[in-house]
């Protein structure tokens, strides 16, 4: 399985991957013993609309939710920065907010400090319907869509692989394959396995964890209703802006005003079109040079994974 845009404007990036896939690998699937199932645009109105969330303003890869609790209290320390993270006013140009935003962040993270504050607002939650990271309160439409194709891929298949393709984290000259942390191969293993250099776990010590992870559900209705099935779902991360500090601290400058955006709107049209034009850099940078490395990582990270499962 193939899978793009669960943060739709991810999808730009995604379908290309998915064409690379289409034209170069899977004619060399075997069709005797292998299914293929291509999601594109997991979320199709955010990659109408250029926007990660669906028309709820849920981030889609916070609400695989397994048990169906949708628990507000799941990521307690987002309370200590609900407000830095969800301003509840207008967004100004660029120029006027950089310097006030900087010192929040300082603020925060003097107390609560830089670890918590990254781990708290990428983790997900489930209590501010207008915050960033919403997970929302219940199963969201396209979730319940892959909710049945897994169902069925695994009625019906004995080993299940799935490729899910994102941007915008990790460093920028080299895409993270990230796997769930209840995949049981160690990273290094899996790198070498993939002969591939960077594959991370999604938790706090290699990537950063988060609660609703769509791969991760992948392996919990496999260990809850097909425990002799094998099953292995990564994504593609084709970082952008990098993960130096400051960049790190751009992006959550723009994640922070873009949803101010969607909510509040702007003091002027220029605050719109900058927010906007910074936020598709951040998951579709139109750098050619970073396009025609994300294709050559792609197409190593697709033959190293799909050998290393004797699909080839
Ligand atoms: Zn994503």
């Amino acid at each position: 399985m193939i899978s793009t845009a669960e943060h739709g404007i991810e999808g730009y990036v995604g379908s290309v991957m998915l064409k690379l896939f289409i034209d170069e690998f899977a004619p060399r699937l075997n069709p005797e013993g292998t299914g293929l199932l291509l999601v594109h645009a997991i979320n199709p109105w955010g990659m109408k609309h250029h926007l990660r969330v669906n028309p709820n303003h849920v981030d889609l890869n916070r609400n695989f939710v397994f048990d169906g609790d949708f628990s507000p209290t799941i990521n307690p320390d987002y309370e200590l920065i609900e407000t830095f993270l969800n301003p509840q006013k207008p967004v100004r140009p660029l120029s006027q907010e950089a310097i006030p935003f900087l010192m929040k962040v300082l603020k925060n993270m003097i107390r609560p400090g830089r670890a918590r504050v990254q781990a708290a607002s990428l983790l997900g939650q489930h209590r501010y319907p207008k915050g960033i990271y919403f997970g929302g309160t219940q199963v969201e439409e396209e979730t319940a869509v892959l909710m049945k194709l897994y169902q069925r891929v695994l009625d019906e298949y004995q080993h299940f692989v799935q490729i899910d393709i994102h941007t915008g984290y990790g460093p920028r000259e080299q895409m993270t394959v990230i796997i769930p942390p209840l995949d049981p191969t160690p990273s290094s293993q899996a790198a070498d396995k993939f002969r591939y250099p960077l594959v991370q776990k999604i938790d706090a010590d290699e990537f950063y964890a988060i609660s609703g992870d769509m791969g991760e559900y992948v392996y919990r209705l496999r260990d809850a209703n097909y425990p002799d099935k094998q099953v292995f779902a990564c994504g593609f991360e084709f970082g952008t802006f990098g993960d130096s500090l400051p960049q790190l601290i751009r992006s959550l400058r723009i994640t922070v005003l873009e949803n101010q955006l969607r909510h509040y709107g702007a003091s002027q049209p220029q605050a719109e079109a900058q927010v906007r034009a910074e936020y598709e850099e951040l998951f579709f940078p139109s750098d050619q040079t970073w396009r025609e490395k994300a294709l050559r990582d792609g197409r190593q990270a697709f033959e190293g994974i799909l050998a290393a499962f004797g699909l080839l």
